[in-house]
Formats: structure tokens, sequence, C-alpha cells
């Protein structure tokens, strides 16, 4: 196990879209867990350490509480139909930055898990933004993509890129 390199933005590599997962990714699933505590983070796609697959892994209540690691295999997710709402993200490859993202607040995400087993659960709350969040790595997408050409241009100007 070993802590990686992560991607910053605007590398190129976090700009694709991803490939599904054939082989196996617990060696990188465990990398990029602890590359992710490490950065004190609470979610990272495979893309961010350069992996261009359709792998994230997320714990969203660690620093409040005991690790839940939850690693997502070519996950997918269905928005939910009853609105959307606002939210604060910071990204591991966007240091020093945060914005507000406008997205569906409840999800329902079906992903393989470790052990090939598929899982469908309905997610809130930050869980819900987490995954929606690394899933959009998965797409090519970081949260910059996510705001008005406004708000986009002044914290793209605020974090120096
Ligand atoms: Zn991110």
């Amino acid at each position: 196990m070993s802590v990686l390199p992560i991607l910053r933005w605007p590398d190129p590599r976090l700009s694709e879209v991803c490939a599904p997962v054939t082989g196996d990714v617990r060696g990188l699933a465990a990398d990029m867990l602890d590359t992710m505590y490490d950065a004190k983070g609470r979610g990272l796609a495979a893309p961010q350490v350069g992996r261009m697959i359709r792998l994230f892994v997320m714990d969203v209540g660690w620093k409040e509480g005991a690790p839940d690691p939850i690693v997502m295999i070519n996950p997918e997710i269905d928005p939910s139909l009853d609105g959307t709402v606002w939210g604060q993200e910071a990204c591991l490859s966007i240091p020093g930055v945060a914005a507000e993202v406008l997205r569906p607040g409840h999800v329902t995400v079906r992903w393989t898990d470790l052990e090939g087993v598929r899982h469908e659960e309905v997610m809130t709350g930050f869980a819900a933004r987490c995954v929606q969040h690394e899933l959009d790595h998965l797409d090519g997408l970081v949260i910059f993509d996510r705001l008005s050409p406004e708000m986009r241009k002044e914290l793209e100007n605020a974090y120096g890129g």
C-alpha cells in the first residue's frame, strides 16, 4: 500500500472520460484509500491518480467517526426527480478552492464492490453529493464544469489557473 501523487487541475487527464473497469483493482483501490486519507479527503477517483478507469473510493464520515471506506467499481447513478440542492464542495485536484455546486439532493447509486457484488442504494445528504462529484471525475468533469461562467472565471482566477 502506498500514497500516490494526485494530479492537479488543469492536467488534461482530469478532462477525459474513463473506461470501464475490467481487471483486478484491489491494489489500486487500497492505494487510493491510503492516498485519500493521507490528503484528508472524503473521496478520490482513479483519474485523479492518473488511472483512467471507472473506479472511485469514498469515506464521507471518517473525520467525525470510525473509517467506513467504500470502493465503487463501474458506478452509475439515477438522479432523483424532486429537486436540487446547493452545497459546498472541494476537490483534492483543485487545492484551496471551495465552490457552491447545485446537484440533485438524492440519487440511486449502483456499483460493483471488490468482491464482484453489485449494489444498489439510495443516497442522500453529503454522501449523495460526494458520489456525484466522484462520478463526474469519471466523465472528465470537475467542480469548475458545474458552475456558472461568472463563478467559474472568478474561482479559476483565484486558483491561479
Ligand atoms: Zn474532486
